[in-house]
């Protein structure tokens, strides 16, 4: 280490001064004596690194200082980590975003009942024990046609016990058209492998047809499985096989084909314009011995995977070993319970208090308007010029990958600095703000921000321009 650098280390406050330092005996009103010295130590580190590197100044060794940045990590301490987020990214089920928000209701039921002991598998007719998804089960059931149904954690856990409870080391038949990775770790010939089932390929990547299916079907069989290739789409010379062509096949075996649908809409989205998601009905009509779906893509509820479908292949899924490792908490099934009630109350209902459905089937002059409203609020502010532009959202998740919906915005560009830089900004702020980026430009998609977070967005962007005033 040279010499400079030494001599400056050496006048790093010691810890016992910075701890008997007024502010700081101060903070033990709200933290602990440990935390406080935990971060002291943290502060310190970080300044003798910096010296070391030669990357600091003798003002930054000042007790007030240095009293200063242990305020701040210490408040930091105590904000938590899961937090707010205003979705600016127009992408309606953001996955890194906690896909769904709750509805309104579905939200205040579980606040209410998660402080308190609630129903769940005590039947209070009997006083004896009952199923605990009985609740949920019995609005699907209504919603669907189903004879029976069940919740597990999310649509991954669906599809990997549906595997295992009804095909064990039997031949499970896949077109290799669906043969698809969701998002990373799920891949559709991984779940097979690890449920036991034997994956057989059939058909070819673009085109499948019944033949295919059939030559390879026989009484061994253990499934034909049929999986919405969310996330993407084969176009062009295209053939595949319909879940009725698949079920008069396999129906005379007594083989069960069952549909992973990935979204899983319960509401006709053809009737708004959106053809690529079939609904929940319309593959159980179809014949199919059971679906699977996720509880936070389309539906718009909490996470869950719900398996809807014939009452034996239902029970098999319950009976298996591996179900009570699946099983979701109680704050699930109340927020799907409060989710599928709406859907019961009427589809206008559902349509108008699911964040999700609202969002996705907003039309663009509502859209519009919101992003009128926010580009007003920011016209005032001098670091950044916004305008309002037409953009594109997307549905996220796997669902609709192909459509891009007509959006509108605001289009922020800095007057001094980066777009990363104000971009990072944004995101480091409480709550955060996240937007997209189109090639030289962030964009607020004003679909995905709801009205009350419309006054944050502005705020902040004063904030920001405050702090730059002070540091000029
Ligand atoms: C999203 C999806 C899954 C995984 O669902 P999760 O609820 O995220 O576990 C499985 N299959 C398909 C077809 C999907 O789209």
């Amino acid at each position: 280490m040279n010499t400079p650098a030494h001599a400056l280390l050496r006048k790093l406050p010691k810890t016992d001064l910075l701890l008997a330092h007024p502010r700081i005996e101060k903070l033990s009103e709200s933290f602990t004596h440990r935390e406080i010295v935990a971060e002291t130590r943290v502060i310190l580190d970080q300044l003798r690194a910096r010296g070391i590197r030669g990357d600091l100044c003798e003002e930054e060794l000042a007790v007030d200082r240095v009293a200063s940045a242990l305020e701040q990590g210490l408040a930091e301490r105590r904000r938590p980590y899961y937090r707010h987020v205003i979705n600016a990214t127009g992408v309606v089920m953001h996955t890194g975003l906690g896909r769904s928000p709750l509805a309104d209701v579905a939200a205040k039921r579980v606040a209410e009942l998660s402080i308190r002991s609630q129903k769940l598998e005590l039947d209070l007719e009997t006083g004896q024990r009952g199923g605990r998804d009985e609740g949920c089960a019995a609005l699907i059931r209504e919603l669907t046609g189903c004879e029976a149904a069940t919740i597990v954690n999310n649509n991954a856990a669906a599809t990997l016990i549906i595997l295992a409870a009804l095909t064990r080391e039997k031949p499970v038949l896949v077109s290799r058209g669906e043969l698809v990775e969701i998002g990373g770790s799920y891949r559709v010939p991984d779940i097979m492998r690890e449920s036991g089932a034997i994956l057989v390929e059939v058909g070819t990547t673009n085109r499948t047809h019944v033949r295919d299916y059939a030559n390879r079907l026989n009484e061994e069989t253990g499934m034909i499985l049929k999986v919405h290739t969310s996330n993407y789409r084969v176009q062009g010379f295209t053939k595949e096989v319909s879940l009725e062509e698949m079920v008069a096949i396999a129906r005379p075996l007594g083989v069960p084909v069952v549909y992973d649908m990935g979204s899983g809409s319960l509401i006709e989205l053809a009737e708004h314009g959106i053809h690529d998601e079939p609904s929940v009905q319309a593959a159980l009509t179809a014949g199919v011995d059971l679906v699977c779906f996720s509880g936070d893509k389309l539906l718009g509820g909490p996470q869950a995977g719900i398996i809807a479908g014939s009452r034996e292949a239902v029970g098999r899924c319950r009976d298996h070993q591996m179900f009570r490792a699946m099983r979701p908490s109680r704050f699930i099934y109340t927020a799907l319970e409060a989710t599928l009630d709406l859907y019961r109350q009427g589809t206008s209902r559902a349509l108008a208090e699911i964040p999700t459905l609202r969002n996705l089937l907003a039309d663009a002059a509502t859209i519009k308007k919101r992003a009128a409203r926010l580009a007003e609020q920011l016209a005032p502010i001098e670091h950044v010029d916004s305008a309002l532009v037409p953009c594109r959202s997307q549905a996220g998740s796997g669902a609709l990958p192909t459509r891009e919906l007509d959006s509108w915005g605001v289009k922020l560009t800095p007057h001094q600095g980066s777009i990363e830089s104000l971009a990072s900004k944004m995101r480091l702020g409480d709550p955060a703000i996240v937007m997209r980026r189109v090639d030289d430009a962030l964009t607020l998609d004003a679909r995905t921000i709801h009205d009350d977070e419309v006054a944050m967005i502005a705020q902040r962007l004063r904030d920001l321009q405050a702090s730059a005033d002070q540091t000029d």
